[in-house]
């Protein structure tokens, strides 16, 4: 099994032009919200379930799920928010697992945005935090996403503190600067984690 490096981060904070950057060093990436969407594509039994459990109108007309009417229904909805959890938590975890025996390099790059919301620290071996304060992190977001500040505020104030997440980091990188500023520092991360690996794997 590789060494497995999770990175989170708030939203916008840059989790993706992280991974790109990793990736492009021939790291292998492993997305949670990827494998999130995989486990609830047409065909698959919990998509079933989740038209069961919410109705029909839950899906689009093409037969997939509608992401954006179970976002705002979960909002709102903290037990059927937990409902869903355990119905996709043990499906993503198996996939995951699946994904990370396939890989051979020495270290993989776990991108997983609810990392400490989930508890899922213990499942990494080591937690790399992208960083950004939050006067970033709220441009960037409105920017990219067009919402309104008062959206963008909200959506912050839904997800874990700053401070918390970074209470969970090994490795934190700082955002804040140019794109270009990131790359020097996660090359030395690279280094560092190959370094880990090589350890990990003797
Ligand atoms: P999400 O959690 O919403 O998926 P994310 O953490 O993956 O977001 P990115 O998509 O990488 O974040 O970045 C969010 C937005 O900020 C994007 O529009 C991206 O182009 C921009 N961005 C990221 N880093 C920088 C930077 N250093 N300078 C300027 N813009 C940036």
């Amino acid at each position: 099994m590789s060494y497995i490096v999770a990175l989170t981060g708030g939203i916008g904070s840059g989790k993706s032009t992280v991974s790109n950057e990793f990736s492009r060093l021939g790291v292998p990436v492993i997305d949670a919200d990827i494998i999130a969407r995989q486990v609830v594509e047409p065909g698959r039994d919990a998509l079933r379930q989740i038209s069961h459990h919410f109705g029909p109108s839950m899906l689009l007309a093409d037969g997939t799920l509608n992401r954006k009417k179970l976002r705002e229904r979960i909002f709102s909805h903290s037990a059927d928010k937990q409902w869903l959890n355990n119905l996709l938590h043990p499906l993503i975890q198996q996939e995951t697992q699946r994904q990370f025996a396939d890989i051979t390099a020495p270290y993989l790059l776990w991108v997983v945005p609810l990392l400490i919301e989930n508890n899922l620290c213990s499942r990494a071996n080591r937690v790399l935090v992208v960083d950004v304060s939050r006067e970033t992190q709220l441009s960037r977001i409105m920017a990219r996403d067009g919402s309104s500040l008062l959206l963008a505020e909200q959506i912050l104030s839904a997800q874990t503190s700053r401070a918390e997440r970074l209470s969970h980091a090994d490795d934190v990188l700082n955002n804040d600067r140019e794109p270009e500023a990131l790359i020097p520092q996660i090359a030395l991360l690279h280094q560092k984690y190959l370094t880990l690996a090589n350890q990990f794997n003797k």
